[in-house]
């Protein structure tokens, strides 16, 4: 019932099995973090005959990722309910397409321009003003695809880190934190939000994760109307994502992930019901679980390299996570989870845990 075999799916699969449900992954990787949860279909995505086998029999289809091939999706939406709709993968992965709904939504943004040469990111960085950051429209993640411009005279380079693609160039938001909000949306138009969540990310990718965040009583209304406005623009049905940033109070929406995502690992410990199992609710056609937390929540993503369990494990309420991937620099590996039922306890707990993590080799 899913197309991709990485960590998220490993999660998705682990949350529904107690459910009952069965599960078929549509993979490349031989040895893919599914392995063992289901039957894997070892092919690429793009692969006709394949999707079609993979759809045969299937009740429904999601994703764990947005570079899937739209086509793909779109193919297999012929056959099998896709959830979230391919219309909002076909969004997600396009930066400007991304930016434009926000707009149209009413939803605060940071200033941003298309541009699709040298000199069309010159012309746009004069109008924006500096310091602004550029980013490829397409296939951009954890920080790829991105160049910070401080003056005029980074436009070359800049243009020549995106490789020339078709990319747009937003100002630099001095936020206070970056937010993220969870929201679902029901088959039946049911909707659900977790507490909006602060992130922390080094090097573009995230690094800690607390749930709820602090002080979130005067934002969380903003962060749920952002997220139902987009859930309503599609009848957007599972789990999506919205990355914020907070700037003197207010939100500005900076991308949105169409699919369970890194800074709600928490939930599987710290909420009454996972993002990962309300997400299956959701395009299974279930009634939602309760989004309420269970305490104080603080997520560590395992990156590059992984402890050693124990250094984790004898920590009060630290669960850890492994996703059974092969080390490598940047890459994520687990993550670890501690819960306490005050914040307090829960942040002491993580710079101790954090302490100990090895160094990304
Ligand atoms: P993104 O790939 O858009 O999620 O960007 C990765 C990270 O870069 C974000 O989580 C921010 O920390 C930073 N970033 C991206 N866009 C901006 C911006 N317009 N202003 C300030 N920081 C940004």
């Amino acid at each position: 019932m899913r197309v991709g075999g990485g960590q998220i799916g490993r999660m998705i699969a682990l949350a529904g099995i107690p459910l009952g449900f069965e599960f078929r992954f549509l993979e490349p990787a031989e040895e893919p973090p599914v392995r063992g949860l289901g039957e894997h279909l070892a092919s690429e995505y793009d692969d006709a005959m394949a999707l079609d086998r993979f759809a045969d029999g299937l009740d429904v289809v999601t994703y764990e990722f947005e570079n899937v091939p739209v086509e793909s999706a779109r193919r297999l939406a012929e056959r099998v309910p896709v959830h979230p709709h391919p219309d909002v993968l076909e969004c997600a992965q396009d930066r400007l397409l991304e930016k434009e709904l926000f707009a149209k939504l009413g939803i605060s943004t940071a200033a941003f321009e298309a541009v699709e040469s040298e000199r069309e990111l010159a012309e746009a960085l004069q109008r924006l003003g500096a310091p602004a950051v550029a980013k490829t429209r397409r296939f951009g993640y954890d920080g790829h695809g991105q160049f910070v411009l401080h003056d005029a005279a980074d436009v070359p380079r800049a243009w020549e880190e995106l490789r020339g693609a078709p990319s747009i160039v937003e100002s630099l938001v001095p936020f206070t934190r970056e937010l993220s909000i969870l929201a679902v949306g029901g088959r039946n138009g049911e909707r659900a939000f977790y507490p909006p969540v602060e992130n922390s990310h080094r090097e573009g990718i995230l690094r800690r994760s607390v749930a709820p965040a602090p002080g979130v009583g005067d934002v969380r209304d903003e962060a749920e109307s952002i997220g139902e406005r987009v859930l309503d623009a599609f009848g957007y049905v599972g789990l999506l994502a919205v990355e914020l940033f907070e700037v003197e109070g207010k939100l500005l929406a900076n991308e949105m992930a169409p699919r369970v995502h890194n800074s709600g690992h928490w939930t599987i410990e710290g909420a009454e019901t996972s993002q990962f199992e309300n997400h299956l609710r959701a395009i299974a056609g279930l009634t939602l679980g309760s989004t309420d937390t269970r305490g104080e929540s603080v997520m560590l993503n395992l990156i590059g390299a992984t402890p050693e369990p124990d250094a984790v494990l004898a920590e009060p309420g630290a669960h850890l996570h492994l996703y059974g991937k092969a080390p490598r620099h940047r890459r994520k590996l687990g993550h670890v989870t501690i819960r306490a039922e005050d914040a307090g306890t829960a942040v002491t707990v993580a710079d101790r845990v954090t302490a100990r993590l090895p160094s990304d080799g």
